[in-house]
């Protein structure tokens, strides 16, 4: 069988090519990527992602794509051994509205599953009906303490960031903590899958068992992103199933399991 990785954005390839020192942190990061999307021409998207697939050939993959809608590179995407995964972004709702309508459209004709990015960037509206119409729902979740206050309602960096690069409009945080959020959202079931979930509670942990959802981690990631590493003993206390991936080469080394394995392994036994 082939290994299984869960989550990883392979237009993010490119990175390769880039000298990627570690975070400060995930606002930090969130600048960059977001200031690539504009850089990069789609030629190096698709020769990065071309050849990360040759080396990865025995992969399985859950792939997200997100900022591109090059037709080459959504055919490119669409082979037996990835689960695509098109996903939104969009926080404020009346671009949230203008937005999903050519999203759906590029989805169903590529039949790529619908997800959401995170909490902290799709309107709820969005969030449910995202979860709604798809047959497995991913998300990432809880990854940086940024994302928690974020949504709490503090006027952090994350805040700033989103204020001056215009995409609050009319959101208003949940003041609630991101999975206590995306359980009041009704969003968390069998289907759910959430990536990242470093900062939880024990009360959140709680919500995940209850409702089945289930945690995608990246421990790697989370330390390049310089976020925290996941709580490994709340997830064993909940018993909440856990599946491995490696994140995109934006925020890790390369995208192979083993070192993903070994790296989580070196973290609960040394406790780092
Ligand atoms: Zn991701």
């Amino acid at each position: 069988m082939k290994p299984i990785n869960y989550h990883t954005h392979l237009e993010f390839s490119y990175f390769k090519y880039l000298n990627r020192p570690r975070e400060k942190d995930f606002v930090s990061w969130l600048k960059k990527i977001i200031s690539f999307k504009f850089l990069v021409k789609d030629e190096l998207r698709i020769l990065s992602i071309k050849k990360i697939l040759k080396e990865y050939k025995d992969y399985y993959f859950w792939n997200i794509q997100t900022f591109t809608e090059n037709e080459k590179i959504l055919k490119i995407l669409k082979r037996p051994n990835i689960k695509n995964f098109f996903e939104f972004i969009g926080l404020d709702e009346n671009i949230a509205k203008l937005r999903f309508e050519k999203y759906i459209k590029i989805a169903k004709k590529y039949n790529f599953y619908l997800s959401a990015h995170a909490p902290y960037s799709v309107n709820p509206k969005y969030i449910k009906l995202i979860y709604k119409n798809t047959p497995i729902f991913k998300i990432h979740a809880a990854e940086s303490k940024e994302e928690v206050d974020f949504l709490l309602g503090k006027k952090n960096s994350m805040y700033e960031l989103f204020k001056n690069i215009g995409v609050l409009g009319n959101f208003t945080p949940p003041e609630k903590r991101p999975i206590e959020y995306l359980y009041e959202l009704g969003v968390l079931s069998p289907k759910t899958y959430l990536v990242h979930c470093v900062h939880i509670t024990e009360k959140e942990a709680y919500l995940i068992k209850k409702t089945g959802a289930k945690v995608i981690l990246c421990p790697r990631s989370n330390y390049y992103l310089n976020v925290g590493k996941p709580p490994f003993d709340l997830f064993k206390k909940y018993n909440i199933p856990i599946f491995l991936g490696t994140d995109s080469l934006a925020s890790n080394d390369d995208l192979n399991l083993y070192n993903e394995k070994k790296f989580s392994k070196k973290l609960i036994k040394d406790k780092l």
